[in-house]
């Protein structure tokens, strides 16, 4: 292989030897006879013994790291022993006679699966199960554990997928650029390399065939990995090497242009936990509230005592801030029990979001009694809004029964291409709106967001993805309705400010990216921006899209 592509998901030049990411162990035996009885107890046994083992091991390495990874590795170990994969894997081996390693294995996959079928953040915690899992095999087995390799100088990182305890002790110093041939734009590599400004490719599946120690040139805003490398290559690789700034923080109150006009920036988050790590991360506000956090995993929807406890509990995290409480996002990538209705044949074009009140109005009525009963014990300015809302009949649907409950912003989120092409209508009853970028390019390009083949559609860039963004904010400038920006889209330092040329009034992220994004965002005036943008939309493609943005920035 002399050149293969991916999705580039974290700007700028590299040159380097790849290192492989220790192997995973290999999938253990489905062939091998059942145990017999006598010995399926203590086969049975083994497996908590090797998780605890697994356990112990990210303790101690959580306990001598620095920053965040102390906590990703102190999350990882309390995964090793967790009682559904542990339970369910020895249930195999004393129900069925399956051997311990397959045991595990077998249980890692059926919920890496489950996650996978909720799609968005919780399908990226799939990595991180399976990651669990060749742990435990390791020791089973007697073999060193999966990890980053040992390398004598620095390297291109290459690896299937990473997990977060692969890279919590990643050494910033070391690593030239990360290149997975799985994971998408969302995927905890694509999060990671954009925290630590680190060049990285995704979905390049060709990059498993480079032999260990084979100089590469990465390029993480085209996504080209190429082992033809001029000298010119080499040059701006070691260029951006030194000048690799460290990550920028946020302090917050809003990002200054060039030209004196801010903008805010504010935090998508979906937990607690969450909540507390946007506050950190100096955000303005929450700009999307997902909810799915406390309806996962039920056979009912919890009651209106409990979701209210929940949200207020969020909420007084924010006083005086606004928090955009996004309503139940059930179906297709997002699955619920209790909700879901016959299979559907295209789940994604099926009975998803706002759609599934129909059936259910009371999931939809209780939440805002609860949230309503939230925001008049908080004093955050509390806005609410509806996913997938496709008509202007359903936006008026949804602010009529806000405002029945005293909730006073009320909205959308823009995240078809009808509901950007009819914005001006469909925001007529609405005091704001959000756009779905993820959802937005799904559709727009008839791509599901979660298949790493279509990754390259699943592309914010795409240009008809960008001229449904300024149709939204069109409509926006019409209505005098603030239009918001939440979705990957908004996390990319490089797409960030043609969002605000083409309009946009706020962006909302993951809380790691608003350092970056503010950074980039804080060069440029409006007037650039809105050139950029016009320059961007004119592009024949994505890549090229992208292209006209890395030259103009400065
Ligand atoms: C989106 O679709 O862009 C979005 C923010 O919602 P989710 O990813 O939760 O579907
Ligand atoms: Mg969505």
């Amino acid at each position: 292989m002399s050149r293969c592509h991916g999705v580039p998901v974290s700007p700028g030049p590299a040159v380097g030897p790849v290192r492989l990411l220790s192997a995973p162990p290999r999938e253990p035996s489905a062939s091998i006879p059942p145990l017999p009885e006598p010995q399926r107890a203590r086969d049975a046994q083994r497996i908590p013994a090797a998780a605890a083992e697994v356990a112990q091991d990210l303790h101690e390495r959580a306990s001598r790291a620095e920053g965040p990874a102390g906590g990703i590795l102190t999350a990882s170990a309390v995964m090793a022993t967790d009682p559904v994969l542990l339970g369910d894997a020895q249930e195999r081996v004393r129900r069925c006679g399956t051997a311990a390693e397959r045991a595990i294995w077998e249980a890692a996959a059926q919920i890496a699966d489950e996650l996978i079928a909720l799609g968005g953040p919780m399908a990226e915690r799939a990595a991180d199960v399976r990651d669990i899992a060749h742990r435990i095999i390791a020791v089973l087995r007697g073999e060193p554990m999966p990890g980053l390799p040992t390398a004598d100088e620095p390297y291109v990182l290459v690896a299937r997928d990473l997990a977060p305890a692969d890279t919590a002790e990643l050494d910033p110093t070391q690593v030239l650029a990360l290149v997975t041939a799985e994971g998408g734009p969302l995927s905890h590599t694509a999060i990671l390399a954009r925290r630590l400004r680190l060049p990285a490719v995704v979905a390049a599946p060709g990059v498993l065939d480079l032999p260990e120690g084979t100089r590469v040139h990465v390029d993480g805003s085209t996504g080209t990995i190429s082992t033809e490398i001029t000298a010119a290559q080499e040059q701006r690789a070691a260029l951006a090497l030194r000048e690799r700034p460290s990550a920028p923080s946020y302090p917050g109150g809003g990002v200054q242009f060039v030209d004196g006009t801010r903008v805010l920036l504010h935090a998508n988050i979906g937990s607690l936990a969450e909540a507390r790590e946007a506050l950190a991360a100096g955000a303005d506000g929450v700009g999307l509230l997902r909810t799915e956090f406390l309806f996962l995993d039920r056979e009912h929807a919890p009651d209106i005592a409990e979701q209210t406890a929940c949200y207020r509990e969020i909420l007084e995290l924010f006083p005086g801030r606004p928090v955009v409480v996004r309503t139940l996002d059930a179906g297709a990538d997002k699955p619920l029990p209790f909700l879901s209705g016959p299979a559907e044949p295209n789940p994604a074009l099926g009975v998803r979001g706002w759609r599934t009140t129909a059936a259910h109005p009371e999931v939809l009525t209780d939440q805002l009694d609860a949230i309503a009963a939230a925001a008049s014990a908080s004093s955050a300015q509390v806005h609410v809004i509806a996913p997938m809302i496709t008509t202007a009949d359903e936006a008026a649907q949804f602010t009529a029964q806000c405002r029945a409950r005293g909730l006073v912003s009320t909205g959308i989120m823009v995240e078809t291409p009808a509901a950007a092409l009819q914005a001006e209508q469909l925001l007529a009853c609405c005091d704001l709106a959000s756009i779905g970028t993820n959802d937005l390019t799904q559709y727009t390009t008839a791509a599901d967001r979660q298949l790493g083949a279509l990754a390259a559609l699943v592309d914010p860039w795409q240009t008809a993805v960008l001229r449904l963004i300024q149709a939204t904010c069109a409509g926006g400038a019409a209505t005098r309705i603030p239009i918001g920006v939440c979705g990957e889209a908004a996390a990319d330092p490089l797409l960030a400010p043609v969002l605000i040329g083409l309009g946009a009034d706020s962006l909302s992220m993951t809380p790691s990216a608003l350092g970056p994004v503010a950074h980039a965002l804080g060069r440029l005036s409006r007037a650039q921006m809105r050139d950029l943008a016009a320059r961007a939309l004119s592009a024949p493609d994505a890549a090229q899209a992208r292209a006209v943005a890395r030259q103009a920035l400065p």
